[in-house]
């Protein structure tokens, strides 16, 4: 998928208007259309990577754990606990293409990492 098809380029550039929770050079967080928990919040880089394994530099994974860190104390599920997602390709349960870490928290999540979480 080319970058001007992709809903999360699209997102991180401001051409679809979106409140961020947070936002360096690298990287933008924003909250879940369809929320599985009562803090679910999506960190993407705003340069386009299909996955996790898409030789994503090492300052761009630096810069996205620094807004897990920022997110999670700003929705104060730092102490209590949270999980951080990033479903890949089809058997993953991927539908959107662009490298996008979940993070889901504020409440008791189950044990298994399946639907429902
Ligand atoms: P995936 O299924 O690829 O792991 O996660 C994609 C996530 O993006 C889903 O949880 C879905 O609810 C979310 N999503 C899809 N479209 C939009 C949108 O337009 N805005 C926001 N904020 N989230 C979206
Ligand atoms: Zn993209």
């Amino acid at each position: 998928m080319s970058d001007s098809d992709c809903l999360f380029c699209k997102i991180a550039n401001g051409e679809i208007p979106t409140d961020f929770l947070y936002e360096d050079d690298l990287v933008v967080a924003f909250r879940d259309i369809n929320p599985l928990t009562p803090t679910h919040v999506l960190v993407v880089p705003k340069k386009h990577y299909d996955n996790i394994c898409d030789n994503v530099p090492a300052e761009t994974l630096a810069a996205i754990a620094h807004a897990v860190d920022v997110v999670t104390k700003a929705e104060g599920i730092d102490k209590t606990g949270y999980r951080c997602v990033t479903n890949t390709g089809d058997d993953g349960g991927q539908s959107v293409h662009h490298l996008h870490v979940h993070v889901l928290g504020g409440r008791k999540l189950r044990g298994d990492m399946g639907e429902g979480m």
